[in-house]
């Protein structure tokens, strides 16, 4: 008999361009588990990205783009099943039916909705006449049945997202225990996985902060970005938990410390221990470290840019894998609706039988 795939899931909300946090906290573990060939499913939180809503934007033709820099990144809709979250509406049902075991307190403790919350007096970031919604409160408990309804064992994202995985493990748990085992609990995300700080020393480089390095960002914009990146001397400690040892110096100025992390990621070894001792010896270096990151973001960039371009990965092509792959994921979640409809008592449904 042959062994049982792992099921991978994972998804990124198409609220702007993919970033470098982006990249190395999720999309370069996707496509080494797609390598790997595990079974692999990758989708676009369009539902998600309406619980940052202001106002009208145009998030399927930021989901098309979006997808075309999946592929220029390496992954494959022949390999891996990549569709569009409200392509799969059963994800709905199954929101609603988990809500029936999701504690209240639990959600409104939720780091997200309480930075959220925080951020409500301050008028700047656009939530102006938006006040929290229940959307947002109840935005752990759409990711945990994104995660649940394709039975996924491990769910690769980065560590920002720890705390929602955890959740839907506990709603999984929860649900299993009350109706008895329906649902697989998948594991906690990996102990070392990253968070990346944003150009502006914010402790989390984010599409929606305005603090990111982009993998479509041209040479010129990198280097316009990274010139303005803040390097003077700053007393504060790294506001950054790490689990990566010795990537910074604890009492580096934060900003300074995204460009470190950043070259430790894409330089050689010996090229990143050259300017920690330029650092430690207090040598007068920024503006090389600064030409010199800018040079290997341009260049991890230029294929990715490229790939992006090119002339087959166009908006025709997505449409067709978009397609393709919703009728691949959607027998899947639809067994694991029924299951939970089933040990919930109110039977299967009568129109899908
Ligand atoms: P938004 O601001 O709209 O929430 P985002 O930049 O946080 O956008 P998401 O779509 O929420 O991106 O997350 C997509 C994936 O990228 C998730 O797996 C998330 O953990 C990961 N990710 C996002 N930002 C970072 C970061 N700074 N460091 C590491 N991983 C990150
Ligand atoms: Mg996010």
């Amino acid at each position: 008999m042959s062994e049982k795939r792992e099921i991978i899931l994972s998804g990124i909300r198409p609220t702007g361009r993919l970033h470098y946090g982006n990249y190395f906290g999720a999309i370069k573990t996707f496509v080494d588990l797609q390598e790997q060939g595990k079974s692999c499913y990758y989708f676009i939180a369009d539902y998600h990205a309406l619980t940052t809503l202001t106002e009208r934007e145009d998030f399927f033709r930021q989901t098309l783009d979006m997808l075309r820099t999946y592929v220029a990144c390496g992954l494959d809709p022949a390999k891996s099943v990549i569709y569009r979250q409200s392509d799969l509406p059963c994800t709905a049902e199954l929101t609603l039916l988990l809500g029936m075991v999701t504690n209240i307190g639990h959600l409104e403790r939720g780091t997200t909705y309480k930075d959220k919350m925080s951020k409500l007096t301050d008028r700047r970031d656009g939530t102006e006449g938006n006040p929290l919604s229940y959307g947002l409160l109840g935005y752990p408990v759409l990711m945990a049945a994104d995660i649940l309804i394709v039975k996924a064992d491990i769910v690769p994202v980065g560590d920002d997202q720890r705390q929602h995985v955890e959740m839907a493990m506990d709603i999984a748990q929860k649900f299993n225990h009350r109706f008895g085992e329906t649902l697989k609990v998948p594991a906690p995300v990996a102990r070392n996985a990253l968070r990346l700080p944003g150009l502006d020393g914010a402790a989390k480089m984010g599409k929606s902060e305005h603090n990111t390095l982009d993998l479509l960002d041209d040479p010129k914009t990198v280097l316009k970005k990274i010139k303005g990146v803040q390097t003077s001397t700053d007393p504060a400690p790294l506001s950054v938990e790490s689990n990566e040892p010795d990537m910074v110096i604890p009492e580096m100025a934060p900003s300074l410390g995204t460009l470190y992390r950043l070259l430790h990621l894409l330089a050689p070894e010996d090229v990143y221990l050259d300017f920690m001792g330029k650092y430690r010896r207090q040598e007068k270096f920024y503006g090389l470290l600064k030409t010199t990151l800018a040079e290997y973001v341009s260049k991890f960039n230029e294929p990715i840019i490229e790939r992006y371009n090119d002339p087959a990965n166009n908006d025709e092509f997505v449409m067709d894998f978009l397609r393709e792959n919703a009728r691949k994921v959607t027998p899947v979640a639809l067994e694991t609706v029924e299951a939970c409809r089933q040990a919930m008592g109110i039977g299967h449904s009568l129109h899908r039988a």
